[in-house]
């Protein structure tokens, strides 16, 4: 079933996914060279609890943490724990909320201190490849036009997507049809209708597309050990334009 959201549905949703992207903010300040990702973790429960909200993911499936750090090699479902972040590393931190009954999901992928100049490139272009997807969801268009804006975007800068894993509508569950692939030739699938809420998330890698899963059953990891990304968006598909509601909140520097 594909619904399509009323705006007062959409604000409730929007709520939720306002909360992930703040908790992705806490999360970017706190990551540095020696934080454990179980403290990261730590951190995010209790700033969603103390928003109202509550950690999708904890107890999805069996899941037993907030958040899902995936560092270096790892693409997506990495599991908190005693692992120390190093310099120069990447950690990818996938967030999902449900509050007032409504879902929110995003993902960022940070550096940890000094990064090297492929870490950098990978960063940057997925993070464009997600704002190439999003720029399709707009009512007409198809889903596949998500799937090629996001592969053409990642193969012109020599990088693969994932394929196992896909992007998904989002709202009264976290994960609601349509399946919303990183890949593919455009025009095809579903047509997108205004009011639908889709969660858009590139994974890309350095290397091959291929992927694993390791011993603890979560993780998914790269099969040629090389660096992954990952970045996501819950995104309003609109009339003429994608509207953004897990857009990372504006920065308030000039405070202080
Ligand atoms: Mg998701």
């Amino acid at each position: 079933m594909v619904y399509t959201r009323t705006q007062e549905q959409i604000e409730g949703i929007r709520e939720a996914a306002q909360l992930v992207a703040r908790t992705l903010e806490e999360l970017g300040r706190a990551v540095r060279a020696g934080v454990t990702t179980a403290e990261l973790d730590a951190l995010a429960e209790t700033f969603i609890r103390d928003h109202g909200g509550r950690p999708a993911f904890k107890g999805y499936r069996g899941f037993p943490a907030s958040i899902c750090p995936s560092v270096d090699d790892e693409v997506v479902h990495g599991i908190p724990g005693p692992r120390v972040l190093r310099d120069g590393e990447i950690v990818g931190i996938d967030v999902g909320v449900e509050k007032g009954g409504w879902y929110g999901d995003a993902a960022r992928t940070f550096g940890v201190g000094e990064i090297g100049a492929e870490a950098a490139r990978l960063l940057k272009v997925s993070s464009e490849a997600l704002d190439q997807g999003v720029a399709q969801a707009r009512a007409g268009n198809r889903v596949g036009d998500i799937s090629h804006a996001v592969q053409a975007h990642v193969e012109a800068h020599g990088f693969t997507v994932v394929r196992a894993l896909v992007g998904h509508g989002i709202g009264r569950e976290m994960h609601e049809e349509p399946a919303v692939p990183n890949f593919g030739p455009p025009g095809r699938g579903p047509r997108l209708m205004a009011g639908q809420v889709l969660a858009i998330e590139p994974m890309v890698n350095v290397g091959g597309a291929e992927v694993i899963t390791k011993s603890d059953g979560w993780t998914v990891a790269t099969k040629d050990g090389r660096l992954s990304a990952h970045f996501e968006h819950t995104v309003a598909v609109g009339l003429d334009s994608a509207e953004v509601l897990s857009a990372w909140p504006a920065r308030q520097e000039s405070k202080r």
